[in-house]
């Protein structure tokens, strides 16, 4: 190394600031070379940010599992690595905020066993880095669940406690109105406030108000939202005073275009009076489309009448997975084949469910947000949406996820963008990688360097 000639201290003075960055300058040829500011950026994707209000094309620079700068350029010299994003949208993680993933107790015919999904299976590659279990499990249970699928998922799985104890285990608990305590329910939810966002009532067959008005109890204790699945629908408890009056604003209506419970207006075709009236309150419309809860007959007049969904979900589940349904991104392609712009349908996944469940800090791409990020393609050609009744939309647009990444490091990969190509050399700083990606890259072969010659045997 070669030290500062010392005129060049003498022609500067000697003051002692000038004597310390000169030793300074001298000791750091001897050290590694600083890492850059960023371990991974993203290059001029198209950033949809509801929250933020940004909807343009945009650098995302991210820095130990966090969003570091959002900027029109960021140097990819700042960065371990970049990613060229040209021609894809770059959007907050996704949320679904209506799934069933209580999977692997060996319960059948149980949303607590085998009726629901294992999570990672269906979120990554779908753009999907958050769901809400809506209550497959109850306080008896939820510890369990906790246990065997949230602690060990990759997805962040949050959780909606039903309202009954023994969770969603089929009719013989979820008809038993002993077993609906708003008061225990709450202290669970207490117990678990990073993880317990909502309460869930579902599936009632009977004429009481019981579990509602438990779930409110519940869900007002734990300062927390009721998410309803209506169940049947029932004339001693309208939905009508279900929306104006029983719940609170704030709390959830699930199933939006079912039209099993009064949602549609039968004259005009569009949104009920108890839905307008309900929307008035503040009480959120969530698609939740499910097996059997998305009609077109509903969803193409109600939201050409301007009644659109404030959250995209999937109600997945065995019966929904490989039905109408599919994923989140197929429901939501479903929605802009009505009419929904990419905007709209994007904050219906991201900002919009995150402040529904009051976790704000999520769905959203503000400087030092957690780095759950959806790389987004909107292919173009002729696709068919399903509803429940095995009638079709045709559209033209469908949404793919390129590449999903989690608390900053890719989770998802769709078509390598990431990865080198088999035969080039590895970049210099793949040392690093296990600081941007969940895919180590191996050491290369020592005898592949140059293509083989002959075939092996
Ligand atoms: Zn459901």
């Amino acid at each position: 190394m070669k030290q500062l000639p010392q005129k060049n201290i003498a022609q500067c003075g000697t003051s002692l600031s000038l004597l310390l960055a000169s030793s300074l300058l001298a000791s750091s040829a001897f050290a590694q070379p600083a890492l850059p500011a960023y371990d991974l950026l993203l290059h001029e994707g198209h950033v949809i940010d509801a929250k933020n209000h940004i909807d343009a094309v945009m650098d995302v620079a991210i820095k130990d599992g966090k969003i570091a700068k959002v900027a029109e350029h960021i140097p990819s010299t700042d960065a371990l690595k970049t990613i060229d994003a040209k021609g894809l949208y770059v959007t907050p993680g996704l949320i679904d905020l209506h799934v069933h993933v209580y999977n692997g107790t060996g319960e059948r015919g149980s949303y607590a066993g085998d009726l629901s999904v294992p999570p990672d299976g269906f979120t990554f590659r779908v753009g999907v880095t958050t769901v809400v279990d809506a209550g497959c499990s109850g306080w008896k249970n939820f510890e369990d669940f906790k246990q065997r699928i949230i602690d060990r998922s990759k997805t962040r799985v949050l959780a909606m406690l039903n309202i009954v104890g023994s969770g969603m285990r089929g009719d013989k608990y979820e008809q038993n109105m002993a077993d609906m305590d708003g008061e225990a329910t709450a202290q669970m939810a207490l117990k678990y406030p990073e993880t317990v966002v909502g309460i869930k009532t579902a599936h009632f067959g009977g004429p009481e108000w019981t579990p509602v008005e438990q779930a409110v109890i519940a869900g007002t204790k734990a300062n927390i939202p009721v998410m309803v699945d209506f169940g049947t629908d029932r004339p001693t408890r309208p939905l009508y005073d279900l929306l104006t009056k029983k719940l609170r604003p704030g709390d959830i209506y699930t199933h939006m275009y079912s039209g099993l419970r009064q949602e549609q207006d039968p004259t005009t075709l569009g949104p009920s009076k108890a839905f307008i009236e309900g929307r008035k309150r503040g009480i959120f419309f969530d698609t939740g489309t499910g097996g059997g809860s998305f009609k077109w007959s509903l969803a193409v007049p109600m939201v050409k009448d301007g009644f659109i969904p404030d959250s995209i979900s999937t109600d997945l589940h065995v019966g929904s997975m490989n039905g109408a349904t599919k994923d989140e991104l197929n429901v939501a392609s479903k929605m802009m084949a009505i009419g929904l712009s990419l905007q709209e349908v994007v904050a219906e996944m991201t900002s919009h469910p995150a402040h529904e469940i009051k976790h704000e800090e999520l769905g959203n791409l503000s400087e030092g947000s957690v780095a759950d990020i959806a790389v987004l393609r909107v292919e173009k050609g002729h696709y068919g949406f399903t509803d429940m009744q095995n009638t079709r939309v045709d559209g033209t647009e469908k949404l793919v996820a390129e590449l999903t990444i989690k608390d900053g490091k890719i989770v998802y990969d769709l078509n390598g963008m990431e990865a080198r190509r088999w035969n080039e050399p590895l970049d210099p700083n793949a040392k690093y990688a296990s600081r941007w990606t969940t895919f180590a890259p191996r050491p290369p072969d020592t005898h592949n360097t140059a293509p083989a010659t002959e075939m092996p045997h």
